[in-house]
């Protein structure tokens, strides 16, 4: 294992329409801003380098961000997730373990408040990588997880919303509902997650998420598949990717990502490489965050907006709209 990399931790609260997000909540007088999102994702990136100091997990770090994103029901995942087609929860998340090569994927869950605490308990206890729906929820209940309160006032207004848009004839096919709804109207899409690697190198990465708003129901993202929705390998890179999770799964894009910041050693780069070769065979809709094996972070996307944070070595960062 390398020794001397910068410990940090990044975050990203889900690439995506955020204006929109922002109109319809308004509308709904819930008062989710932009004031209220970065200082959510500072704050996720802050509790996951404390764990860092702490206990020097990466892992542990991973989760106690994402944890947080899903407890403050701002974002579309744990407390906040988004409602598919029928209106019922299907939430999924990721964890990989960069440092071991283990990952658990859970998906389409719909018991737990915080889906990353169950990746994070069957994570190294199991050699399955994803488990997914009844099954996976009755883990949860076994293992005494917290219960889902049920959708939040976020999620039935986003969920009202698209409904309007398709009664109202704007969203016209239903197998193809959510690239429609990515295309003609923006992403409602607002999952988390969180990268972190600490001073010997070792990195983590992770997700959650509600899935894309009004999926079809069984539909199951990127996010519970590791080389898609998130992707950590200890001498390489790790990253987490949110947006069209279509995409990502289509094309792998945490794994290549994180490959290509091993071969090219600019996170940056790498990030927006892997970014416009997908964009030129699929389309814009994604967004990455990431580190190199020296804690050197890039953060790439080509949708309207992504919240994001780091905190570590370099000195705390936020971004939010694309330049
Ligand atoms: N990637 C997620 C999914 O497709 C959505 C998102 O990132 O907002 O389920």
């Amino acid at each position: 294992m390398r020794a001397s990399a910068e410990p940090g931790v990044i975050v990203h609260g889900g690439a995506g329409r955020w204006s929109l997000v922002f109109e319809i909540t308004r509308e709904a007088n819930l008062h989710i801003n932009q004031d209220k999102i970065v200082a959510g994702v500072a704050e996720a990136s802050r509790r996951g380098y404390r764990v860092l100091e702490d206990s020097g997990s990466p892992v542990d770090a991973v989760v106690a961000a994402i944890r947080y994103m899903e407890d403050s029901g701002l974002f579309n995942a744990g407390v906040g997730s988004s409602l598919d087609a029928s209106g019922q929860l299907g939430m999924d998340a990721g964890l990989m373990n960069g440092s071991t090569g283990e990952a658990v994927g859970v998906a389409r869950v719909r018991h737990p408040r915080n889906p990353i605490v169950l990746a994070r308990s069957l994570l190294g206890k199991t050699d399955h990588v994803i488990i997914a729906c009844e099954p996976a929820d009755r883990l949860a209940e076994k293992l005494g997880l917290e219960r889902h309160p049920g959708p939040s006032p976020r999620a039935l207004a986003l969920y009202k919303w698209a409904l309007r848009e398709i009664e109202e004839g704007r969203m016209e096919s239903v197998w193809r509902r959510n690239q429609e709804l990515a295309r003609l109207l923006g992403l409602l899409g607002d999952t988390v997650g969180a990268v972190a690697i600490d001073h010997e190198g070792r990195i983590a990465a992770g997700v959650s998420t509600g899935g894309v708003s009004f999926k079809l129901p069984g539909r199951i993202g990127d996010s519970p598949v590791p080389g898609a929705g998130f992707y950590a390998w200890s001498n390489a890179g790790g990253v987490a990717a949110t947006g069209r999770g279509e995409l990502a799964l289509l094309t792998q894009v945490s794994a290549r990502a994180a490959d290509l910041m091993a071969e090219l050693g600019d996170p940056q780069l790498s990030l927006e490489k892997i970014l416009s070769l997908v964009e030129d065979r699929y389309g814009p809709g994604l967004g990455l965050i990431g580190f190199n094996k020296n804690g050197e972070y890039g953060v790439a996307y080509n949708t309207e907006a992504m919240p994001w944070a780091y905190t570590g070595g370099l000195g705390d960062k936020w971004g939010f709209w694309r330049q």
